[in-house]
């Protein structure tokens, strides 16, 4: 939907900026306009705005310009899978492969611009730790799955920000959901796992329509996954357009732990900021400074239940308790 929009919103542009509706849609296109080339090399307060050189042509779906400093491409975003049980390891396999540069064309200029970002799977230099906590490790992405319980969520995104750039980042994979017939499947856990990666990127959605056509991205919502579990040449000309500028410094590099979690209830995640129209999506603010300059997002995805709950007015409850049942007689499996 956002793309198909995109035309209509472009034209309305100066009544966007003009406007100050808090929806999170608008700010998302506001953040993504494209002003001419990046003058940004020093780092600044204020958001980023993208480039738009190359073959960008209707790309809109980045994250509000969120997206990780580094002085120059190609870079590594690492993905890691200390706590994350070894039954997953060919779905991050396959999600870390459609991220990195080789997909962007490598010699194939048509595609976005060689070589821009890899996604490489960091192994563990420990034994796996399988536990519910799934904490932030600073300049990368931490990937984990557990049985986080029957809380309406497939999978969440979450990343700290700090400005428009990206610090650390988590996904989280809900095996309470995976564990069943309807969501075991290689196509529902390839989708989830390649978009809750893709939003750790800088990445919105392409589309939010669960019932029309799929347009070949885990970045659009579907009722069936089998052709949505990979990212699409939009995906790849979206990130093209959010990583051609150089920062001065990087958010990449790993200079001390965190050893924080986001939690997994909307009670952790802080303040719903946005919810999209049929109830399946919803992003979660947490401020981290008083000056907001600092912040935890989370993007969600709800099961279809969960959505026809929130569609009814509610707001997303807690269900940690329902969770923590079976958080004793998940410990340590699959080690
Ligand atoms: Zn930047
Ligand atoms: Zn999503």
């Amino acid at each position: 939907m956002r793309r198909t929009i995109l035309l209509v919103t472009v034209m309305i542009a100066a009544v966007l900026v003009a406007s100050s509706a808090v929806a999170y849609a608008e700010q998302s296109d506001k953040a993504a306009e494209k002003t001419g080339p990046d003058k940004a090399v020093t780092e600044t307060t204020a958001p980023e705005t993208t480039d738009q050189t190359g073959p960008i042509t209707a790309e809109n779906h980045s994250w509000n310009g969120y997206h990780w400093a580094r002085k120059s491409n190609p870079f590594d975003v690492k993905l890691l899978k200390d706590r994350l049980r070894t039954s997953w390891d060919n779905y991050l396999t396959t999600t870390s492969t459609d991220w990195s540069a080789e997909k962007y064309g490598g010699s194939n200029t048509t595609v976005g611009t060689q070589n821009m970002l890899n996604t490489p799977v960091q192994n563990p230099s420990t034994t796996r730790q399988i536990s519910r906590k799934c904490p932030y490790v600073q300049g990368k992405v931490q990937v984990c799955d557990y049985t986080y319980g029957n809380n309406g969520w497939l999978g969440v995104a979450s990343i700290y920000i700090s400005g428009s750039h990206i610090t650390q980042g988590v996904v989280k994979m809900n095996d309470t959901y995976f564990n069943t017939s309807k969501y075991t499947t290689s196509a529902w856990r390839n989708l989830v796992m390649c978009q809750e990666v893709g939003h750790t990127l800088g990445l919105d959605h392409q589309d939010e329509t669960f019932d029309n056509g799929n347009l070949n991205t885990c970045m659009d919502y579907t009722n069936s996954p089998d052709s949505n579990q990979h990212p699409n040449t939009h995906d790849y000309y979206q990130l093209t357009t959010i990583y051609q500028h150089p920062d001065s410094s990087t958010t990449l590099a790993q200079t001390a732990d965190t050893s924080n979690d986001p939690g997994d209830t909307p009670r952790q995640w802080g303040k719903e900021i946005w919810r999209e129209e049929n109830g399946r999506a919803s992003v979660f603010e947490k401020k981290l400074d008083k000056g907001g300059e600092k912040k935890q997002l989370t993007h969600v995805l709800w099961t279809p239940e969960q959505a026809d709950k929130l569609k009814e007015g509610t707001k997303p409850q807690d269900q940690q308790q329902e969770g923590q049942q079976e958080q004793t007689q998940q410990k340590q499996e699959d080690q």
